[in-house]
């Protein structure tokens, strides 16, 4: 099984991937917060995380993977103050906070199918677990690592040696007011406690709340995540992704919580993609007019043109969106899936001419995820010295992680290429018959075909059709 060296935000070190079990990964993924569409920086997140996942199917792992949807807890300032996203959405477009959970969930599988973006094997809504959240909850309290305090629970992070295990974040540079929304809260013992479980919140009432041994409330977005993991992981995590502003608070969060519950590591690899910045700067839901996958579209963008834009690029620097790069992949991409349907059908691919690209794929892709690399191995084939059918048969191979659809026919190509199959049949039978001197049979083919428009021609080297 190849080794796959990936850069690794808790040792800040590229290094390579072992799983706790060989050959088995469990993989976590920070799922959306469901209350606008997801904008295509999220959605670069997303397509990474892919390869991510398909690169490891694709060195011979088999992967688990698990993701939540965020319904519910996720307040407009990660740092646990402002207003509940999902609330915000609600009043927005005067539905309940249920209706738009649901909406834009399907929005978000449905720009996810278009990029070929894999669903996880676990999708999770936060709302389904409030149980489990609880239970995690109540035994930090009870062990001594989270307090209640003005009708809230917080984790105490001062019981802990170590906090920033994944950031080099200080205190200075959490100084209440550098946040977005952030307004101190009095109830919390250090600055960067954080909410387990709110029962009181200075804004409207939530819709959604939930009876517990606190009072009615609902718990925080940090703790969805742990407890997600755990229920469907277990107690060992082998790799956490996210995006870049994950890092801190909220991963940072998730292994303060997840290790005083576990007492002891919880997830060995973290992978964060940075992110896709606009003309303004970073990308953001709430900024009103963002960009999205059906507004690269109603602009005559094949989404997929979107996931090249990524893949072109390293997945550890930032990316910064442009209309006149996308257009230009949008050529390339263009060039690249004619040339692969091009390539004929017909023979045998050459096993042997196969292995040094597999390689060469792989290579790129065990080197912290090197997807430009990899898509230059691509081109390599299409030049190289091999039979069409080898082409084909290492394209589709790729096509596995890569997720361009590089074979995939056109529906009219389609059409064309089963009247192919059905008139090379008939001809095959056709010969078999004026072998067998059955010439009222050879003659009944031939009417049978010209009936469905296609005239045949015997020629010396051989018969011959066309479309009529
Ligand atoms: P959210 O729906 O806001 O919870 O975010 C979903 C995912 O998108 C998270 O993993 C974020 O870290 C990630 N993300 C947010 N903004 C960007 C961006 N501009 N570029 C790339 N990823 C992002
Ligand atoms: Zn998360």
């Amino acid at each position: 099984m190849a080794i796959i060296n990936l850069y690794n935000t808790l040792t800040k070190k590229v290094e390579p991937f072992r799983p706790n079990e060989p050959g088995k990964v469990k993989m976590y993924t920070c799922g959306p917060t469901v209350y606008h569409f997801a904008h295509i920086g999220n959605l670069r997140t997303y397509i990474m995380e892919d390869i991510l996942e398909k690169t490891l199917r694709y060195a011979g792992y088999d992967v688990i993977r698990a993701m939540n949807i965020t319904d519910v807890g996720h307040l407009s300032s990660d740092a646990d103050s402002g207003e509940d996203k999902m609330l915000l959405g609600a009043k927005r477009e005067h539905k309940s906070v249920m209706e738009i959970a649901k909406f834009y969930q399907d929005a978000f599988f449905s720009d996810c199918k278009k990029l070929n973006i894999k669903k996880p094997d676990i999708v999770e809504p936060a709302t389904n677990c409030i149980p489990e959240f609880i239970r995690m909850i109540k035994e930090l309290v009870d062990i001594g690592y989270a307090y209640v305090a003005g009708g809230n629970v917080y984790f105490d992070t001062g019981k802990l040696d170590q906090y920033y295990v994944l950031s080099n974040q200080n205190e200075e540079e959490l100084m209440v007011g550098a946040r977005e929304d952030v307004e101190e809260d009095v109830n919390k013992r250090n600055k960067t406690d954080f909410v387990l479980w709110f029962t009181k919140s200075k804004f409207d009432d939530q819709e959604l709340k939930w009876d517990s041994p606190w009072g009615m409330g609902y718990p925080g977005w940090h703790i969805e995540c742990s407890a997600i993991s755990i229920k469907h992981l277990g107690e060992r995590l082998d790799i956490h992704c996210g995006g870049i502003d994950n890092v801190f608070p909220h991963h940072t969060n998730e292994i303060a919580q997840s290790e005083a519950f576990l007492g002891h590591k919880w997830c060995n690899y973290w992978f964060h993609v940075l992110h896709l910045n606009d003309t303004s700067g970073k990308m953001s839901k709430s900024k009103g007019d963002f960009l999205t996958v059906s507004l690269l579209e109603s602009k005559g963008y094949t989404p997929l043109v979107y996931r090249m834009f990524c893949l072109q690029s390293h997945y550890r620097k930032p990316l910064q969106f442009n209309y006149e790069v996308l257009d230009n992949v949008q050529a390339a991409y263009g060039k690249l899936v004619r040339k692969a349907a091009s390539l004929k059908r017909s023979g045998e691919p050459e096993e042997e001419k196969m292995e040094a690209f597999r390689q060469a794929f792989m290579d790129a892709l065990a080197n912290d995820i090197n997807t430009s690399q990899a898509i230059t191995v691509v081109y390599d084939v299409l030049k190289a010295d091999m039979n069409d059918a080898t082409k084909r048969a290492l394209l589709a191979e790729f096509d596995t992680v890569l997720g361009l659809d590089l074979l995939k026919e056109t529906e009219e190509e389609q059409v064309d290429n089963e009247l192919a199959a059905y008139v090379e049949s008939m001809l095959a039978e056709r010969l078999a018959a004026k072998k067998e001197k059955d010439f009222a049979k050879a003659d009944e083919i031939r009417d049978t075909l010209l009936q469905k428009g296609i005239s045949i021609k015997d020629t010396r080297e051989g018969t011959v059709w066309e479309k009529l």
